[in-house]
Formats: structure tokens, sequence, C-alpha cells
């Protein structure tokens, strides 16, 4: 197992967490539907990219009928 040779000091290590930051993400309205949804992504919840359908969704899902 590998030991570090030298302590790393309070500084040292906040200097290294200083870009550990998490960033928040950008949203975008999708074009077609208006949801929000990322930017240079197929939208979610209708399927479209750059004003056409790329992926079909099925309108509705219903979870009922398929459990039974
Ligand atoms: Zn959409």
């Amino acid at each position: 197992m590998a030991v570090q040779q030298n302590r790393v000091t309070r500084s040292r290590r906040n200097m290294r967490r200083s870009h550990d930051a998490l960033v928040a993400a950008n949203p975008n309205e999708c074009g077609n539907c208006g949801e929000l949804r990322r930017p240079h992504h197929v939208c979610p919840s209708c399927g479209h990219y750059d004003g056409r359908e790329v992926i079909a969704r099925s309108t509705e899902i219903d979870l009922e009928d398929d459990a039974a």
C-alpha cells in the first residue's frame, strides 16, 4: 500500500478541494413542448431535438393496465 511521505496541510487540502464543488445544471426550454431540457440533449418529455422528433414517445403509459 502506498503511504504518503508528507502530511498534507489544511491549506494544501483546501486548495485541492477548491475545484471539487458541483455546478448547477443549466437547463433550456424545449422549443417544441416548453419543458426544461439539458442543452444539446434530446428533450426527455417529447423526444424532439433541433426542431424534429428523433425519439418516438408513446403518449400514454398506463401502469395500472400493464400490471393487471
Ligand atoms: Zn420537448
